[in-house]
């Protein structure tokens, strides 16, 4: 952790170069929404610790897998349907406000930007959502209040009542293919970026570390906000370890509402 001093001074200079800067970009991880009592996954209270993943063919080909995944989801939903968003959340959306932010690319599956405030449009998510449930085969969007009392009547898992495929949360599971629009998208934003704020991400294992990368290719500035060093602190213009809440709030309010 940097210590107070430093820290002050280095919000103060991510202030000075944000004015600077008109298209500016945020790319979150796990870590932004560990303040809202969501645990990230390599930390030490991780989910890793705990689970070890289930792959989607272990899901597809496997009815014991596939219990065991809808039942860890099932058991985790409380949690995810009663999160709020933090301060972070919120201090992003008023940078939204001022006109100081026109993107976020999550990692995140839960849904925290948008409840928030931030517009569908504004957040790209990168490894898709929990908050609703889909058809792997035909995409059929699906609610957890229709899904969920099935459980009770069935015991085994659900499925399409449009095509027969396997029903699923829509987050992207190991061995799922990437979402091709949402990936392209970010490609394109970042590329675009003057300027990027990484907050929460670990950074060390691709596709996210290319996202950062390819902003600073392309001549843009690099902000990473984490608790610990990340796998490419080096790349970074200004770089702040410690709580993303307390930081992302006091840069909101560090600037005011610009005219776009
Ligand atoms: P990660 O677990 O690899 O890294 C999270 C980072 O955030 C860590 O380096 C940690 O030090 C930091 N961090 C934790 N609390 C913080 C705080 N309060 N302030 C600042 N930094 C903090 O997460 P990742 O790199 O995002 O990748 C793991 C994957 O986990 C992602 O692909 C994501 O899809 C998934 N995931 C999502 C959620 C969610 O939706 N909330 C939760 C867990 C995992
Ligand atoms: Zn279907």
């Amino acid at each position: 952790m940097n210590n107070d001093k430093t820290l002050h001074s280095e919000i103060n200079k991510v202030i000075t170069l944000l004015k600077a800067k008109k298209s500016i970009i945020a790319f979150t991880g796990a870590g932004i929404s560990t303040e809202s009592g969501i645990p990230d996954f390599r930390g030490p209270q991780g989910v890793w610790k705990k689970y070890r993943p289930i792959e989607l063919s272990e899901f597809l080909q496997d009815p014991e897998s596939r219990a065991l995944y809808w039942q860890r989801k099932i058991d985790m939903y409380p949690q995810m349907k009663n999160a709020v968003p933090n301060k972070g959340h919120l201090a992003l959306f008023e940078l939204y406000k001022k006109n100081f932010l026109q993107y976020v690319i999550t990692q995140n599956i839960d849904g925290l930007h948008q409840r928030a405030g931030m517009p569908d449009d504004r957040v790209i998510e990168l490894h898709g959502s929990n908050t609703y449930i889909a058809c792997l085969d035909c995409r059929k969007r699906y609610e957890w209040e229709d899904i969920l009392p099935l459980f009770e009547k069935q015991s085994t898992s659900p499925k399409c009542d449009e095509c027969g495929g396997w029903l699923k949360p829509a987050t992207i599971s190991f061995g799922q293919a990437i979402l091709e629009y949402e990936t392209n998208e970010a490609e394109r934003i970042a590329s675009a970026a003057d300027a990027i704020i990484v907050i929460g991400s670990s950074l060390q294992v691709y596709p996210a570390v290319g996202i950062p990368v390819t902003t600073k290719m392309n001549g843009g500035s690099v902000v990473i906000i984490n608790m610990e060093p990340t796998g490419q602190d080096e790349i970074a213009d200004c770089l702040l370890h410690g709580p993303a809440g307390d930081i992302l709030q006091a840069i909101a309010e560090g600037v005011d509402e610009r005219a776009i």
